[in-house]
C-alpha cells in the first residue's frame, strides 16, 4: 500500500538522489553504493507521515526538516548512511539514542532489527511512540529517557546509533555493545567540525574506530524539555 501512495515516486527520486551521494561521498565512507537492503528499507518507509504536517510536501527532499523543539528530522542521506554503517542483520537487538519523530528508528525497523530507541523530550517520545505503533512498527520500543547512560536492560545491542552530536562517544554506549557490534556516532562541537565515527566492538573486546564523514547534527544534550513549538 505505501509503495502506491501518492509519494511514491519522490520516494523513488529520493532514492536516486541518495544513490548519487553515496557515489559522490565514497572517498570518505569506502561505501560507493546504496545497499540493497538499506535501498528497500527506504522505499518502505512512508517519511512524509514523520515529518510536521505543514513540511509534507517537501518530506523527501535529501535535506533535514525541522520538527519542533529545536530538533530535526536527520538528512535522508545520512539515516543511509547510518543504517549502512551499522551492517544490521535482520533479529539484530539495536539502540537508537535521539528517536525524534521516529523515522530512523522506523528504518531499521525495517532492516528486521529490534530496536530501542530513547529520546530526551517528552513530546517528542510519546508522539513517535504513537505514530509508530500507529503504523505497525511493533519492533521499535520507544522511551522518554537521556540516552548517557544508554538502556542496560536490553544490552548488548548488535548496533547502536546516536543522532546528535556528542564531544566524545559515552562510555556507557561503548559497554552495551556486543562483540562484533557497532556504536555510529556524530563527535564533536555544538557547532562545526563534527565527524561521523564508526566504532566496532571486537571479539576481544577491544575497540576499532573510523571517521566516516564531516557532518552537522544537532547536539547531545542534557537539558530536558526546553520550551518551543511541537513536531508534527
Ligand atoms: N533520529 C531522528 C533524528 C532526531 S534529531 C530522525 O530519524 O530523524 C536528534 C534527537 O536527539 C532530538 O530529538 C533530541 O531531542 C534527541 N536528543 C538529544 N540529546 C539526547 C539525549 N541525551 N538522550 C536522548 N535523546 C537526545
Amino acid at each position: 500500500m505505501i509503495g502506491t501512495d501518492r509519494y511514491a515516486a519522490d520516494r523513488e527520486a529520493l532514492i536516486r538522489q541518495i544513490e548519487a551521494q553515496f557515489r559522490e561521498t565514497a572517498r570518505y565512507t569506502a561505501l560507493p553504493e546504496l545497499d540493497e537492503r538499506v535501498r528497500e528499507a527506504l522505499r518502505s518507509v512512508p517519511r512524509h507521515l514523520f515529518v510536521p504536517a505543514h513540511e509534507r510536501d517537501v518530506a523527501y527532499a535529501d535535506v533535514p526538516l525541522p520538527i519542533g523543539r529545536g530538533q530535526t528530522i536527520s538528512q535522508p542521506y545520512i539515516v543511509a548512511l547510518m543504517s549502512s554503517l551499522l551492517d544490521i542483520t535482520p533479529g539484530d537487538r539495536v539502540l537508537e539514542i535521539g528517536t525524534g519523530c521516529g523515522y530512523q528508528a522506523a528504518v531499521l525497523a525495517a532492516l528486521g532489527a529490534e530496536v530501542y530507541s530513547l529520546e530526551i523530550i517528552a513530546e517528542l517520545a510519546e508522539r513517535s511512540a504513537r505514530l509508530l505503533a500507529e503504523l505497525d512498527y511493533d519492533e521499535v520500543t520507544v522511551a522518554h529517557g537521556d540516552g548517557h547512560a544508554g538502556w542496560p536492560e536490553h544490552a548488548p545491542y548488535q548496533g547502536i546509533v546516536v543522532t546528535a552530536a556528542a564531544p566524545e562517544p559515552p562510555p556507557a554506549l561503548l559497554e552495551q555493545l556486543a562483540a562484533g557490534g557497532r556504536l555510529v556516532i556524530p563527535v564533536g562541537p555544538r557547532a562545526g567540525g563534527q565527524m561521523l565515527r564508526c566504532i566496532r566492538r571486537r571479539a576481544d573486546g577491544g575497540y576499532s574506530e573510523r571517521d566516516v564523514l564531516p557532518v552537522a547534527f544537532v547536539p547531545f544534550t542534557r537539558d530536558r524539555d526546553q520550551p518551543g513549538p511541537a513536531c508534527a
